[in-house]
């Protein structure tokens, strides 16, 4: 390693001693070789069907296990990059890895309906000439399920590329990879808009989740989030569940799925199979408290 070669500059690192700029320049430095160096890591945060109670699939989150700072979260490196276009290479790193993880679980965990995986795409990364390359490559790649991969985007990314979204959502479709939008509701004007495009999902933001209470109360956004899904045949997952109070309402509400803290934060790949393997006491004592308080 640099420090132990003692070079100047890496020998006296210490990020309490720089300013934000040379800080963020340092950042964008590491991440250039955090690629190849093999330093991001995908962590896995189950989906749960609130009806049966199951693991449908996963959500897969990048971690960038940094040498010096330790586990860095997306909200610190994702905007650096997208700004300097890193987020293309990475985004395909993310993608293809977790094809081929969740490829490894179907075969260990069989059911009738395969095991999922959502991977989020940034816009640079949706509006790639390749993407569908890629993704092609990927899949063959990989084997995983047909209909098994689930690709997450924003509704801006929607709105700000009308055209270009609704051909390569064709071209998704025909491929069965499913569309879902993230943080739906953050830019609700844009709702009836979403009508036109081949979309399988809409994933409700934590903001309107959390302000749910246990009677159901401040749950009119979620409401009608609801109603517009149904009469557009989509599925709804709730973001952001954290607190058991929250499960009744969403299902009295039909909401079928949810992800978030009450059942697991995003763990590891080892995490995952333990919560596969059901040894997670605390997913199905969770689920099934939040179940018969209904
Ligand atoms: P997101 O796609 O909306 O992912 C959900 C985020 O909410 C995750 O944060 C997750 O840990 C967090 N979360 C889940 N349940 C709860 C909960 O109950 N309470 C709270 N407080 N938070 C919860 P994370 O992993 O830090 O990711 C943040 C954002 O970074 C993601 O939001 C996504 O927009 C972006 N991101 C993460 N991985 C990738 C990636 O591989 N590619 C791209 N383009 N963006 C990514
Ligand atoms: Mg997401
Ligand atoms: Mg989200
Ligand atoms: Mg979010």
């Amino acid at each position: 390693r640099a420090r132990s070669q003692g070079k100047p500059g890496y020998a006296i690192f210490d990020n309490q001693m720089l300013s934000p700029t040379v800080d963020r320049l340092q950042l964008e430095t590491d991440m250039r070789r955090a690629i190849e160096r093999q330093e991001f890591q995908v962590h896995y945060q189950p989906i749960v069907s609130l009806l049966t109670h199951q693991i449908t699939g996963f959500e897969a989150l990048l971690r960038w296990q940094h040498p010096q700072r330790g586990l860095v979260f997306p909200a610190e490196f994702i905007p650096i990059a997208e700004e300097t276009g890193l987020i293309i290479p990475m985004g395909w790193w993310i993608l293809r890895e977790a094809c081929r993880q969740l490829s490894i679980w179907q075969q260990q965990f069989q059911s009738p309906q395969p095991l999922t995986m959502n991977v989020n795409l940034s816009c640079k990364q949706f509006t790639q000439p390749d993407l569908l390359a890629q993704i092609d490559q990927i899949l063959e790649e990989t084997n995983i399920a047909v209909g098994s991969l689930k690709l997450e985007i924003t509704e801006s990314v929607v709105i700000d590329n009308p055209e270009l979204v609704k051909d390569l959502l064709l071209e998704l479709k025909k491929r069965q990879i499913h569309l879902c939008i993230d943080d739906f509701g953050t830019g609700y004007s844009s709702l009836s808009r979403l009508h036109n495009f081949p979309i399988s999902t809409l994933k409700i933001d934590r903001s309107f989740i959390s302000r749910i209470g246990a009677l159901g109360e401040n749950s009119e956004i979620v409401q009608a989030i609801i109603t517009l899904a149904r009469t557009m045949s989509m599925d709804v997952v709730a973001e952001g569940i954290e607190l058991l109070e929250q499960v009744s309402p969403l299902v009295a509400l039909q909401c079928h799925y949810g992800q978030g803290f009450l059942f697991s934060k995003p763990v590891d790949s080892d995490g995952a199979i333990k919560l596969l393997r059901g040894k997670s006491v605390q997913l199905e004592r969770q689920i099934s408290r939040s179940v018969s308080v209904k």
